[in-house]
């Protein structure tokens, strides 16, 4: 195994076959016993997470909080002062709450761990002498690798033969610029500059290589680099960041109220000093929103989770919520909008067209003139068309035939509908293939739109077959074929031809021209390049193929119109056909406006940052422009989603707010770039991303107002004690809102977490980046509303409790039975008030009777919990000497269960006439 940098460099300079042989491989790779024994000795090919805090810590860390420290102090004195079972009680639900949290912790942590799982990277490698898919983890030393551009590299390797390879190396040199990569030995100035090695975490950006992994894992410089920097701690988001502000703002008016409650109790009532503390801790501990941050944690990896049982796999969980800020989907139109199921129905010659029967990658059509099939030797340019795109093509297609089945496809779904077409036409290919070698090929790029091949005929003269955008082709076109003779292409064949590309194209079509040229024994090919050979070419037909939108494209259109979200169409497809499908699948009207790539070229930023604002459509871009493109809206003030698949996207998704790469279809590079992955490709899936990001956002402030509003009845109680200066007792002990805060409460807020999308979430504008978390409407319902209308309840059902015992002709008491019946029937009557609370908290405008009163089981269990623990602080004597309660009878219990109700009706009400009279919705 090779360790060092030394050693590497020994290994690049090494022959070839010794380098095999001191690898153990071959050129037909390792055998499965090598592989074996390979990765018992080195391991799985895998960066290790970092050691990071020691685990320990991190648990304690749950036990180190401000309130929890609050809570340590607090037991010591009240042990102290000689109220011991206090103390010991604060100290347990301390703990209680410490597992609690930590438990929440770890539940998020396993979801993105589990996450993480879910996005294995492949590799291609060579084994047993055959070629083989493998995770990126089972590479071993030895292993030949196959890399093509768009790959990431994920071993460090010697190549052993490249053509035109390149390699961004960014990750590991922090340089942008592309690097050269060649068989040869050549030592550059850099640590990283040999010509011949390829490093683990960069990525292939253009051409092919195949390599022999030296190193694997920790091994490689990637790793070594790792272990080094792992330490360092993720960014936290703004929603973090704003939670921390939340918090520490809370916690602030948490301590200035217990201070002030503290002095109260000296000074009005003349408590002593101990008593004081713990009666002003109470205070500390209602106001402290504690559990706030694990239960946002969980609830944004629960979303996480949800996503991705919607096709949409999230990086990181701060994307959740700039998912539910998106304004705006720059979307590509191939395979994200369409079906990728290209189907070729007509064949365009100058003098005749031919239709295509069959759909889909099913080879039971056939070519038609008119009623009657046509075969190969029928018609000389149709065959040499069919000759074109079938030399002309590098994809194979095993077609579904059979009802059910998938086709398989390698390669591009263009490709695979000629593949198709021609086997429809019942053309020899593979004779053909044998009979007409490839002599070169000029691969297919995003710019030029078109690739071409070189074959040798059987008299050995060689033909340039060319296929791609029209446009393109047209502008290298000198003459063209008809009816069997090349002649001078003229102006009017040249506009009869655009007459027909663009009738196809308005019908949603796109059409790929076809075109050949018979090379000169004089040219040299292996200095052919693109701009020296593709020029002077017969035209000799067009295929049209039609790209159905994908079924479910309409609804998803219409809901993110609908969520005031503009989807711009980024495409690589002429002007016309991107317009008529987006016109088609509802993207825009029949008024956008069209900008191609050679208009957007030539735009200044402030034309491209108007043009943006308006309905638009941009087509015939190159990929590299999407970048320019996100800019603009960014410098709007939008927040931009975009997607992406190829090398050229990385720049585009890594700009954007949230880069969506293609699962299916996607490089290795668009992914790594990416933010969301889209593991069916499908733009409906962003939409429906987008959807629970909106709801995770809402629901989190479900939670918080349903945790904040128990705080006025937890306070109220104490405000009466002081007020009075002690003549109404304390209605409600410090335990008892111990019990609230960090008991009762906590189940039915963690169900809040889980609450499903609200009807409607997606007919609301998209919330703004500068909105609060904590907003006015939110402090209303929790301190006005729902906070006022408990304290009212549960402090009459105090002074009920002394009425029934003949107060006001005795004292209110301040100890003993009736003392504790009072404070029980205080606490358990805020318990029913948060039941319905968190019924409540569960919609913003929906009423939950129609969303369900026991659809989410979370708070359903929550609240039986609830239930059950308060019955158990009621009834258990030993927790009655605790909590200084005493049994309640079933009047009291019947004046519990019916406080629920008359609250989740009034709120219905509030809810009802919102909806009625407030609520403006887009639709
Ligand atoms: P989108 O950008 O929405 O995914 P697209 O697939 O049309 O659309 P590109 O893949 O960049 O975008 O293709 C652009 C154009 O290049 C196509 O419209 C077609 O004319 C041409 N083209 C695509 N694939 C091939 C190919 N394999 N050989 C030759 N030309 C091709």
């Amino acid at each position: 195994m090779v360790q060092d940098k030394q050693d590497k460099d020994q290994l690049a300079q090494m022959p070839i076959d010794q380098l095999y042989q001191s690898l153990r491989t071959s050129a037909n790779g390792l055998t499965d016993q090598q592989v074996q024994s390979q990765k018992a000795k080195y391991g799985d090919n895998v960066i290790t997470a970092a050691k990071g805090e020691n685990k320990l810590l991190h648990f304690l860390k749950n036990f180190t909080s401000l309130m929890a420290i609050l809570l340590w102090v607090s037991g010591f004195i009240a042990i102290f002062a000689k109220m011991v079972e206090l103390g010991i009680a604060i100290w347990a639900v301390n703990i209680i709450n410490g597992l609690f949290s930590y438990w929440q912790e770890n539940q998020a942590h396993k979801a993105s761990d589990a996450l993480k799982k879910m996005l294995p990277t492949q590799a291609t490698v060579i084994r047993n002498g055959k070629s083989e898919q493998i995770d990126t983890a089972d590479i071993v030393p030895g292993d030949i690798l196959m890399i093509a551009a768009g790959n990431s590299i994920s071993a460090d390797a010697r190549i052993i033969s490249a053509d035109s390879f390149q390699v961004d190396e960014s990750a590991l040199t922090g340089e942008s610029d592309l690097t050269d990569k060649k068989p040869d030995y050549h030592h550059g100035e850099g640590k990283f500059d040999e010509e011949n090695l390829i490093y683990a975490g960069t990525v292939a950006s253009a051409g092919s290589a195949k390599a022999v992994a030296l190193s694997t894992g920790m091994n490689t410089e990637f790793g070594k680099i790792a272990s080094l920097t792992q330490s360092q701690q993720a960014k936290p988001s703004p929603l973090e960041l704003e939670l921390n502000r939340l918090t520490r703002q809370l916690s602030i008016i948490a301590i200035s109220i217990g201070i002030a409650f503290f002095l109260a109790a000296i000074f009005f009532v003349h408590y002593p000093v101990a008593q004081s503390f713990i009666f002003a801790l109470g205070m500390v501990v209602a106001f402290i929103p504690e559990g706030l941050l694990p239960t946002v944690t969980l609830s944004l990896a629960q979303g996480v989770q949800r996503m991705a049982k919607k096709n949409a796999l999230v990086k990181n969980l701060n994307s959740v919520e700039t998912l539910g800020e998106t304004t705006v989907i720059a979307s590509d139109k191939t395979g994200t909008l369409t079906q990728n199921q290209m189907t070729i129905n007509h064949v365009w010659l100058p003098d005749k067209v031919f239709t295509v029967s069959g759909e889909g990658y099913v080879n039971n059509g056939q070519v038609m003139d008119g009623q009657a099939a046509v075969k190969p030797g029928q018609n000389a340019d149709l065959d040499l068309l069919m000759k074109a795109i079938s030399l002309n093509n590098d994809t194979t297609v095993t077609p579904n035939n059979q009802p059910g089945a998938q086709a398989k496809i390698v390669g591009t779904p263009t490709e695979a509908s000629l593949v198709i077409l021609a086997e429809k036409y019942q053309l020899a290919s593979k004779q053909l293939a044998n009979a007409n070698p490839r002599q070169k090929e000029l691969v297919f790029d995003s710019v030029r739109k078109r690739m071409s091949t070189v074959n040798k005929g059987q008299d050995g003269k060689l033909t340039l077959y060319t296929k791609g955008a029209l446009d393109g082709i047209l502008s290298i076109t000198k003459s063209i074929l008809v009816n069997g003779q090349v002649r001078a292409i003229t102006d009017d064949d040249i506009k009869q031809i655009q007459a027909a590309d663009e009738e196809y194209a308005k019908q949603g079509l796109r059409s790929l021209a076809v075109a050949y040229r018979d090379l000169d024994a004089s040219e040299d090919l292996s200095q052919a390049t693109a701009a020296n050979t593709e020029q002077n070419l017969t035209f000799v037909g067009l295929t049209i193929m039609a790209d159905p939108p994908r079924p479910e494209i309409y609804a998803a259109v219409k809901k993110a119109h609908q969520a005031g979200i503009r989807i711009i169409m980024v495409t690589g497809d002429g002007p016309i056909t991107a317009k008529s499908v987006a016109v088609k699948i509802g993207l825009v009207s029949d008024q956008a406006r069209v900008i191609t790539g050679d208009e957007l070229s030539a735009m200044a930023d402030e034309d491209l940052r108007q043009a943006v604002k308006g309905e638009v459509i941009f087509a015939r871009v190159a990929p590299e422009q999407k970048y320019r493109i996100v800019k603009a809206n960014q410098a709007n003030g939008e927040i931009v989603a975009s997607t992406g698949d190829g090398v050229n996207d990385a720049p585009a998704l890594k700009q954007a707010d949230i880069g969506i790469a293609m699962g299916a279809t996607g490089t290795d590079v668009a992914k790594e770039a990416a933010d969301m992955i889209l593991t069916d490709d499908n733009f409906a899936s962003i939409i429906a991303a987008i959807e629970e990001g909106r709801t995770v956002y809402s629901n989190i402030q479900k939670f918080l107002l349903y945790i904040l509003n128990s705080n006025v009845p937890e306070a109220f109680p104490s405000v009466l004690f002081l007020f009075s200066g002690g003549l109404i007792p304390l209605p409600l002990t410090v335990m008892q809102i111990l019990t609230i805060d960090l008991g009762t409460d906590m189940l039915p807020a963690l169900g809040l977490g889980s609450e499903k999308s609200e009807p409607g979430v997606m007919q609301e504008p998209p919330r703004s980046r500068k909105a609060h978390l904590l907003n006015k409407s939110i402090i209303w319902k929790a301190f006005g509303l729902y906070g006022l209308v408990a304290s009212i309840i549960s402090a009459g059902a105090y002074f009920f409790v002394n009425y029934a015992y003949g107060w006001p002709k005795h004292a209110l008491s301040a100890s003993g039975a009736v003392y504790a019946e009072a404070t029980t029937i205080t606490l358990a009557a805020i318990v029913f008030c948060q039941i319905a609370a968190a019924m409540n908290a569960r919609t913003k405008y929906t009423s939950v009777f129609k969303i369900g009163l026991f659809s989410n089981k979370h708070i359903v269990t929550g609240i039986i919990f609830e239930v059950i623990l308060i019955s158990l602080i009621i009834y258990v004597p030993f927790l009655q000497g605790v909590f200084n309660t005493h049994a309640l009878g079933v009047q009291e219990w019947l004046f519990l269960i019916a406080i629920p109700i008359p609250l989740i009706l009034l709120e219905e009400l509030r809810k009802w006439v919102v909806r009625k009279y407030f609520l403006k919705r887009n639709s």
